[in-house]
């Protein structure tokens, strides 16, 4: 379903568990990384795009006559059939069901910048697969403060959006997530990825309208369960790389400078912190590149960036190294011009940059050698750049 379909569809949802047609319809994208892994939290840059999946709302003031409904804001899940009941008479806590907790923290966000919460009856649902690296969480916080823009009429400046929807995926789902999947849900623009320097939080929208390429999004359907302390270590590698450098973080770092300052750092921690430095080029380069659709050498600098987190960061795993090797023996005649694992690794999703007219041929190659390969259907689907955030009725 386009955005334009979705929209009539929570719409009808709407109508029919309250009765009436909704008056506001919100709509805010998950999102896909693009190029620049692991490098948020090293102060670096990042290369995300908004996909054509939504967390979608359509809502209305409670009918006046009912004094109860006046205190409270209803949120009927329409995929899962279930509601959620938040009182909004008091400071908003957590509470259930979970998937609760995304809005409550929103709203929460809201109340502590002095916001008054209005009452409403909502319906969503969302097109992004839930816990697939492709940040349903991050969609669901930037739809909801997208529906406060529309129920209070005041807008908020789309960076303090993302940073109140971080805060409560800190705050109310414990996650201690970066900025980037809330930046691009809230800021990201149709035909543009978003280049964002983790450090100063600048953006810079990337047009992307050449309509010849497209991306591909091939879920491996595998989530490794690690000992847990992966990613810790990782950030503590990062750091003692940083601290043996006598920097305050490895952006502060360049290819050179780190071979110079090989002999102080275990074999290890170089090749951590050699990803690091390098990804972080590789994405200021993939981005001009973009800018000047040249599509083979964006290619290029996203294979590149798998090898480096497959052999120095070591992340990958051997469902995400199977697709990069399937994609590459399509390779750049069948149309496929690069391709990486993205998110956090060990499972998830890859992504790939295609021919947008062999986008469907690609697709159906890579389902079948990956199922072959390693017995598991993948789930795969093409986008376009979306745009971020938007208030679609109200
Ligand atoms: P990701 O953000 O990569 O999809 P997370 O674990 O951060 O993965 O977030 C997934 C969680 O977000 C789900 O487990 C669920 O609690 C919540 N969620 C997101 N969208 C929905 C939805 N449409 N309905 C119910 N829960 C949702
Ligand atoms: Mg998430």
């Amino acid at each position: 379903m386009n955005l334009k379909e979705l929209a009539a569809h929570i719409a009808a949802k709407f109508q029919n568990h309250y009765g009436r047609p909704p008056r506001w319809i919100v709509a805010a994208p998950g999102r896909v990384n693009v190029i620049g892994e692991h490098t948020d939290y090293n102060d670096g840059f990042v290369l995300p795009m908004a996909i054509e999946r939504y967390a979608i709302m359509a809502a209305d003031s409670p009918p006046r006559g009912s004094v109860s409904a006046q205190s409270k804001i209803t949120v009927f899940d329409a995929h899962f059939d279930e509601t959620a009941t938040i009182d909004i008479t008091a400071p908003v806590t957590k509470g259930s069901p979970k998937w609760s907790n995304y809005l409550r923290g929103v709203l929460a966000g809201f109340q502590q910048r002095g916001v008054k919460i209005p009452a409403l009856d909502v319906a969503f649902l969302s097109t992004v697969p839930l816990g697939g690296g492709l940040s349903s969480s991050a969609a669901l916080e930037v739809c909801t403060a997208t529906l406060m823009e529309a129920a209070t009429g005041e807008r908020i400046d789309p960076i303090e959006k993302a940073l109140l929807a971080q805060q409560a995926e800190h705050d109310f789902a414990g996650v201690p997530c970066g900025i980037m999947d809330q930046f691009i849900s809230a800021l990201g623009r149709e035909d543009h990825l978003l280049l964002l320097d983790c450090r100063t939080r600048q953006t810079e929208l990337v047009p992307m309208s050449d309509p010849s390429v497209a991306l591909l999004v091939i879920n491996t359907n595998v989530k490794h369960e690690l000992s847990g302390g992966e990613y810790a270590e990782r950030r503590a590698q990062c750091e003692e790389a940083a601290a043996k450098l006598g920097v305050k973080s490895l952006r502060d770092v360049t290819a050179d400078q780190l071979e110079q300052g090989r002999a102080r750092l275990s074999e290890i921690v170089f090749r951590r912190a050699r990803h690091v430095i390098g990804e972080i080029e590789r994405t200021v380069h993939a981005a001009e590149g973009i800018r000047q659709n040249n599509w083979p050498t964006v290619g290029q600098f996203m294979y590149a960036s798998h090898y480096s987190l497959r052999d120095d960061y070591e992340v990958s795993c051997a469902e995400l190294d199977a697709v990069v090797e399937i994609a590459e023996a399509i390779g750049a005649q069948g149309g496929v011009y690069g391709c990486r694992m993205t998110g956090g690794g060990f499972g998830g999703c890859c992504v790939a940059l295609v021919q947008a007219g062999a986008a469907e041929a690609i697709t159906r190659k890579i389902g079948a050698d990956y199922k072959t390969k390693t017995g598991i259907d993948p789930t795969i689907f093409s986008s376009r750049p979306a745009a971020g955030a938007t208030i679609i009725k109200g």
